[in-house]
């Protein structure tokens, strides 16, 4: 990974190199879940089931680098698609960059905690089956009340690191 710039993450996602497009994701394993598309009306829901290489204890890819060899449809999220991808949570750093957004406050780019993510409730690890344990995905509708608002609470200044 190449050398990252300071405070990278409040640039436009369009002067991001490669790796500080990398190192955007939160890690929060949410696009890495089924989703039920109705046909008739092109609806949307969520589901708790996740991708066969996604470590559900931990919401990380078990093979991010070779990951399209074994999940051809894995999306590949990229600046040119990032509007159009409707299903994003609204806590994903790439949605709320595309907007204008600052990152939440327990963005590990901002906490300097990776696990962060998953004490604002943001993370999947631990909420998910695996695709090959799953069974029908109708079963597995969930919401996951993913509005960035819902987990911006900054934390009061007495309990801020001093
Ligand atoms: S939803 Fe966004 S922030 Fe979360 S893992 Fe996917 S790309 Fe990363």
């Amino acid at each position: 990974m190449g050398a990252l710039r300071d405070r990278f993450w409040e640039r436009p996602l369009a002067d991001l190199d490669t790796a500080e497009w990398e190192a955007l994701c939160d890690g929060c394993g949410r696009c890495c879940l089924h989703k039920v598309e109705y046909e008739d009306t092109g609806e949307i829901e969520h589901t708790n089931v996740a991708c066969r290489l996604l470590d559900t204890q931990t919401a990380r890819c078990m093979d991010y680098k070779h990951r399209k060899a074994f999940v051809p449809d894995c999306l590949r999220l990229t600046l040119r698609i990032v509007d159009d991808v409707s299903w994003l949570p609204g806590t994903c750093a790439y949605r709320l960059r595309a907007e204008g957004r600052p990152l939440p406050h327990w963005h590990y780019l901002i906490s300097g905690d990776r696990e962060a993510v998953v004490g604002a409730g943001v993370s999947v690890a631990g909420r998910v089956v695996s695709e090959d344990e799953a069974g029908p995905l109708e079963h597995h509708v969930v919401d996951w009340d993913d509005d960035y608002d819902d987990y911006d609470d900054e934390p009061a200044q007495g309990d801020a690191a001093a």
